[in-house]
């Protein structure tokens, strides 16, 4: 497999070589072959996903996975040509005078790889795809062993779009994934959890291949006094059970003023119960992809509650889950959790949701500053004063304000994490310059330049005079 690997790779580094320079049409071209593959086969990508994951809505598919991937195409089609454009920059005086010129060009870099996850596996490798070929790059791409069936569609269907020293798909787990990450690649996308992606970055630092790593964390929503606790409630309910949970940026644990407790989990439960009225056999809610994912999720409850947590179930028709193999799980609520159950340890990814309470809102502020700096953070409220005092004294990648999840979706604004929570971003201006190396071009005045500014050697007087000069304070 590596020498297939490495095979795959010099092909492409030699093709995208030997096409320099190529002009936007021709990276226009690829992305609209991109944005054509998800649309002539919207339909057997989305029933592929729902037979890896064993049940997801084809409606949720379609939003998330096609709809939102195509979008971003389009995006980076409309902007293009205003990203690509280089940029005049500023020189020192009196070298602009002189005829001297300093520009930056914004170049593809070469082969991108993308190492992506399972939770959304075509929006998650497509997406990146979109914008590494926006800017001229080539790519490989070796997407989740997970979910196998959208994998392998994803390969075949690459294959008939591109040719392979453009966009290559290599499938397989976790052996061929790391092999994939030791590449020499011009740069290295991955999406996933930060365990593996420590690993990844490692892997990539023996070639000193600049990455973007898409992570995970514990993203904290606060709830303010002044937040609408109905539609909060609501809007928290549709981004937990959405994917059932499994987006790396689902709410993952909730912070609510102490007397509102009640209140909020109420507020919560209703918008399960109006959005989701049974579980077991609406389409509309996805199982939790694997079993090993699905026995984790259920050990998280079982050390909650062994540990004192209240676990609440919200389950609308009163199913029995429990003569199923699913794999669906409803929405589990825990109270009074403390710091040492795993669920307060580890991002949760999937349907349970702890809640922690507050008598300040400092308090909320305290507890996240404390931990890893998460990849989104939610502040529901009215009162600008707090969420100003929330959003200035905490870090995290992204923001929300009165919803969840959003920010992701706004195609002009970079998506990324900080610290544990990633590395780098994309989408946006920001993507495009992610994948592309920032070139800068000075070129020389026809004047002595050197001599003019004392530089040259002999050293003498005007050196001399120079310094003195730039020592002015
Ligand atoms: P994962 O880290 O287990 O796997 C992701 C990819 O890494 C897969 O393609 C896998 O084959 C590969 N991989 C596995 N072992 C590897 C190794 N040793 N070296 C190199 N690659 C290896 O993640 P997952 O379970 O598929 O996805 C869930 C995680 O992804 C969650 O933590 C979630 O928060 C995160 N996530 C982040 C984003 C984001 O955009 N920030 C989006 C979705 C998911």
């Amino acid at each position: 497999m590596a020498t297939d690997l490495n095979t795959i790779l010099d092909t492409q580094r030699k093709a995208f070589t030997a096409a320099r320079p190529e002009g936007l049409d021709v990276r226009r071209d690829r992305v609209k072959r991109a944005i054509a593959l998800l649309v002539d086969h919207a339909d057997p990508l989305c029933e592929a996903m729902s037979e890896d994951f064993g049940s997801r809505s084809h409606a949720q598919s379609m939003m998330t996975d096609i709809v939102g991937t195509v979008n971003f195409g389009k995006y980076c089609l409309k902007h293009l040509d205003g990203w690509a454009k280089p940029e005049k920059r500023k020189l020192q005086f009196p070298l602009g005078l002189l005829g001297a010129k300093a520009q930056l060009r914004f170049e593809p870099k070469g082969v991108v790889g993308i190492l992506s996850p399972w939770n959304f596996p075509v929006n998650l490798s497509f997406g990146p795809l979109m914008q590494v070929l926006a800017a001229g790059n080539r790519s490989m791409i070796k997407p989740s062993e997970f979910t196998e069936k959208t994998s392998e569609l994803t390969k075949e269907l690459v294959e008939k779009y591109f040719s392979e020293d453009e966009v290559a798909v290599i499938t397989g787990g976790p052996e061929v994934a790391h092999e994939f990450s030791s590449l020499a690649f011009d740069h290295l996308v991955f999406t996933g959890s930060t365990a593996t992606g420590r690993k990844v970055m490692e892997s990539a630092a023996k070639n000193l291949v600049p990455v973007t790593l898409e992570l995970g964390g514990k993203s904290p929503v606060v709830l303010g006094k002044s937040a609408n606790f109905e539609q909060a409630g609501e809007r928290i309910a549709m981004g937990k059970m959405m994917n059932a949970g499994q987006i790396c940026l689902a709410p993952d644990y909730m912070y609510v003023p102490e007397e509102r407790e009640e209140g909020a989990i109420a507020a919560v439960e209703l918008g399960v119960r109006n959005m989701y009225p049974t579980l077991l056999d609406n389409d509309d809610y996805a199982s939790v992809v694997t079993d090993r994912h699905y026995d984790r999720l259920q050990g998280l409850v079982a050390d909650a509650r062994d540990k004192g947590a209240e676990v609440i179930e919200i389950n609308p028709a009163e199913e029995d889950f429990s003569s199923t193999n699913s794999r669906k799980m409803p929405l589990t609520i825990l109270r009074n959790v403390s710091d040492d159950m795993q669920a307060m340890q580890e991002e949760i990814f999937g349907p349970v949701l702890p809640v922690k309470t507050y008598k300040n809102v400092g308090e909320a502020i305290d507890y996240i500053n404390q931990r890893d700096r998460p990849l989104g953070l939610y502040y529901f409220g009215d009162d600008a004063g707090e969420r100003e005092e929330v959003l200035q004294r905490t870090i995290s990648g992204g923001v929300t304000v009165n919803d969840v999840l959003f920010h992701v979706s706004m195609d002009d604004l970079p998506f990324g994490g900080v610290g544990p929570s990633g590395i780098g971003s994309y989408h946006g201006p920001e993507g495009f310059r992610e994948f592309s190396h920032a070139r800068s071009v000075y070129t020389q005045s026809k004047r002595d330049i050197a001599g003019l500014a004392g530089f040259k050697p002999p050293y003498g007087k005007a050196t001399e005079k120079a310094i003195s000069g730039q020592l002015k304070k």
